[in-house]
């Protein structure tokens, strides 16, 4: 299935995507499937990111070519961070560069979405708490990340998290082409099969220190070919499978 959350009308609803067709759910689809028979079309609604979490977890340093262009070592454990919600995005609306930064990079990453709440989970038993999975852009300042000692506040700017454009269940994310363009160009070109970090690690690993909540969602890290975003740039990230989550930049 491939869930949407959008606007129409002013309010938020919920929906499964069949094409371009959308059936609309009489609630949000993290609290179970429940179809109406309202269909409306892809021009009815704007969409918002799937999820509103209430945390992104991030991996850093998660792709060996993305380590060697940052010049950095590959960690014995995952290298983990918290994008604060307030850095949300949805599909389509403007990144902003910060007064407080002369250099944004995009980092298009596959992002997992939590089903349900997850606590000390095996990783045998870790798929079982994914809903699906969806795009994400670790949007960054690069020249902060050096200065900060961490990297809150680097990638922790308002719309620094564009996320979406739907949740898909219909995936294998072992082996999935991750891509971003900007301006049309291709600047990352990889697989998620080069993660060092695998997903169902990661759920067990992050769930031994937090519980997961359901919508909640886990960035797993971008591959090589990372730089910087102008104003009036288009940055594009596309997931085989899971559509392209585009954003202008402002
Ligand atoms: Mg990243």
């Amino acid at each position: 299935m491939r869930y949407i959350r959008f606007l129409r009308n002013g309010k938020i609803g919920y929906g499964l995507l069949e094409g371009d067709r959308i059936e609309v759910l009489r609630k949000n689809f993290l609290d179970g499937i429940e179809e109406s028979d309202e269909v409306l079309g892809m021009n009815d609604v704007r969409l918002l990111s799937p999820v509103s979490p209430s945390k992104a977890l991030c991996i850093g340093l998660n792709y060996k070519a993305h380590i060697g262009e940052l010049e950095m070592e590959t960690p014995e454990k995952p290298v983990v961070f918290i994008k604060p919600t307030s850095a949300l995005l949805s599909p389509d609306e403007h990144i902003v560069r910060p007064a407080l930064s002369k250099r944004v990079d995009y980092e298009a990453e596959l992002a997992v979405v939590i089903g349900r709440k997850a606590k000390n989970v095996k990783i045998e038993d870790a798929y079982s708490y994914v809903l699906g999975y969806t795009i994400a852009n670790d949007v960054t300042a690069r020249d902060l990340q050096e200065k900060g000692g961490q990297w809150t506040i680097c990638k922790g700017f308002d719309t620094f998290m564009p996320l979406g454009p739907y949740i898909s269940d219909e995936v294998n994310p072992e082996v999935l082409d991750i891509e971003s363009r900007l301006n049309g160009k291709i600047m990352q070109k990889s697989n998620t099969g080069m993660l060092i970090f695998k997903i169902d690690y990661l759920i067990s690993y992050l769930s031994s220190v937090m519980t997961l909540e359901k919508g909640d969602v886990i960035l797993t890290g971008t591959p090589k070919g990372v730089s910087a975003m102008e104003s009036g740039d288009v940055i594009e990230c596309e997931i085989e499978g899971l559509g392209i989550l585009r954003n202008s930049v402002i």
